[in-house]
């Protein structure tokens, strides 16, 4: 491929509107560009490097079995009104009516349209196991896209659906898709951990994310320094809370469809936006208190509550109020499913009276009816504090709990029957009986995990991909390309050889300065780089450099090109 016939519109300023690292360097490659927000064009260099990484996806989902289809981005909304999501899925689910006035949506996740699919199609236990995959658009309206492809609204995603006969056979299918994944990001040569998750709204019984690790990253994770426990931190806290419930039967999940922003709330209660990053204790009015959770960070700017008392009971306590009931600032209150690190403000003695609806900021993640007195003791609102860095292991004697940030690039979910049971996929089992089918599924944010290998590789200078995923291989920059014939035939013909030997080779032909192309070539990181000169072309050598450091080689022609081959 020649520089001069390719587009590469390179940036020399940093744009501003670029929080993370990884979002900066794919505007300045020449990589993405933006349309709206959080909907991203992939430029020609952007794209390959996608598509390399949906290759390894394709590949390593073959191997293990499952099978390609692909599915539509606008759903129906009949679909989610089975699965009874339409209520419950928020605002993220972008809906539309046609011209007939039936209504739909952009599909943010496809297990109603593939549930769909194998109630009509899958019939017997002979058809399972049996795993459907896509590489598809999914969109989400995100409250809050941010950082380039790292949470855009538009976003490539792999998404995979298991279909087995048993809760046991659907194990087997999620650990065959537990290993892919790890053979996926181990391919790219990302360095993540897999962590025990939260189910949030997809629901079902078990789940593991892959993170990757990066300061930048929007997750807390905890993991073991001694044993192999690890755990996104929302889950590592909403597990201790539930194993240390005595009463925990009392506990039962709800549904929580009711989504409010953080200004909608303050608007509904009269107060000033700017009171709203500050915990909210609500009362219903007589003395008995309803926790609502807001998630720290007000930048994340969202509250999703149900209040089991209804919003016209509620008000707002003041700061005033919430020093004097809990004996300490405004705060986090609270003990289950935190994104962030949490201080627990709670007063025991009031809290003991009541019966409270506490949980995550995410729809589906709230207890109703727990019982402070009942459910948690202080120690253990204590012990829920306390998880971070330098805690004991939950999982093991004597190991420690150290804390990460993580980029979530993929999830895996045993969903056991919570589509299949809702829209009724059965298959005849051996004895000619009708069985509710078993499902997993298993998303990869492709976009996403470029993003992030680049948040993990690179200097000051640009990214530095990792092979597997860059845009071209190798780069050979032909110096005064436009003036030195002797120079672009050398280079033009390592080009040639290479590209015979399957090598993707992008030979820097343009009329700029070194300099100049130095730069761009730093900057867009293909990892093998072959510099040609006059000045040592008539020594009969080549500089050959790897963009991820160590020293420039002097080699012939030849030698360089059996080095990248
Ligand atoms: P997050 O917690 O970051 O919002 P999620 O848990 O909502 O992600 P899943 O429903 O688990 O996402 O979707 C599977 C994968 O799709 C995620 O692991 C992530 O890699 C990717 N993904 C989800 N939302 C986005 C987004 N807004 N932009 C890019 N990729 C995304
Ligand atoms: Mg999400
Ligand atoms: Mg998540
Ligand atoms: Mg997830």
């Amino acid at each position: 491929m020649l520089y001069s016939q390719f587009f590469i519109p390179t940036l020399k300023e940093t744009p501003a509107d670029a929080e993370v690292i990884s979002h900066q360097l794919m505007l300045r490659a020449g990589m993405i560009r933006k349309l709206a927000a959080g909907i991203y064009t992939y430029l020609p260099l952007g794209l390959r490097s996608i598509r390399k990484f949906e290759q390894i996806v394709r590949e390593e989902m073959n191997r293990a079995g499952a099978i390609e289809l692909l599915m539509p981005a606008v759903q129906p909304a009949e679909l989610w009104i089975e699965s009874k999501r339409w209520s419950q899925y928020g605002k993220e689910l972008l809906r539309f009516h046609d011209r007939k006035d039936a209504e739909f949506c952009m599909g943010p996740t496809h297990e109603e349209v593939i549930t769909d699919i194998a109630r009509r199609e899958v019939k017997s236990y002979r058809q399972m196991p049996v795993n459907f995959y896509q590489i598809q658009t999914k969109f989400r309206d995100e409250i809050r896209p941010r950082f380039g492809l790292m949470r855009g609204r538009e976003f490539i995603m792999k998404d995979a659906y298991s279909f087995d006969v048993d809760s046991a056979a659907a194990d087997h299918s999620y650990e065959k898709m537990y290993d892919a994944y790890n053979r996926i990001f181990e391919r790219c040569g990302l360095n993540f951990r897999a962590v025990e998750a939260d189910t949030g709204s997809i629901g079902g019984s078990a789940s593991h994310e892959f993170m990757v690790l990066a300061s930048s990253g929007e997750d807390a994770i905890v993991s073991c320094n001694a044993c192999r426990y690890a755990a996104n931190v929302e889950k590592a806290e909403g597990r201790r809370g539930e194993a240390a419930a005595p009463g925990a039967a009392a506990v039962a999940k709800v549904h929580t469809p009711d989504t409010k922003t953080i200004a909608e709330v303050a608007t509904f209660l009269g107060l000033p936006e700017s009171a709203t990053s500050k915990t909210l204790l609500l009362s219903d009015g007589d003395g008995k208190f309803v926790m609502a959770l807001v998630r720290g960070d007000h930048e994340l700017n969202e509250l999703k509550l149900k209040n089991k008392l209804g919003w016209d009971d509620i008000r707002m306590a003041t700061d005033e109020e919430i020093l004097r009931f809990t004996g300490s600032p405004p705060g986090f209150l609270g003990p289950i499913g935190l994104k962030e690190p949490l201080t627990v403000v709670a007063d025991y003695a009031l809290l003991q009276m009541t019966n409270l609806v506490t949980g995550a900021n995410e729809v589906d993640q709230h207890l109703t009816g727990v019982n402070p007195g009942r459910d948690f003791t202080p120690d253990q609102y204590a012990d829920i504090r306390l998880i971070g860095a330098g805690d004991p292991c939950p999982r093991c004697e004597g190991g420690t709990l150290e804390v990460w940030r993580g980029i979530e690039v993929g999830h895996v979910f045993k969903l056991g029957t919570k589509y299949s049971g809702a829209l009724q996929a059965t298959y005849l089992d051996q004895e000619g009986k009708e069985q509710v089918i078993f499902m997993g599924c298993y998303g990869i944010g492709i976009g996403r995990t470029v993003a992030a290998a680049i948040e993990q590789n690179h200097d000051e200078n640009g990214i530095i991909f990792p092979l597997p995923i860059a845009p071209f291989h190798c780069s050979v920059v032909a110096i005064n390309a436009q003036k030195d014939e002797a120079v672009m035939a050398a280079a033009r013909d390592i080009h040639d050889r290479l590209e015979a030997a399957g090598v993707e080779v992008l030979l820097d032909d343009r009329d700029e300065r070194p300099g100049v192309k130095f730069k761009d070539h730093d900057l867009i990181g293909i990892p093998l780089r072959i510099n040609v000169g006059g000045k040592n072309l008539a020594d009969g050598k080549v500089e050959f450099k790897l963009r991820s450091g160590g020293e420039m080689l002097l080699l012939t022609p030849d030698e360089a090109v059996e080095r990248v081959i």
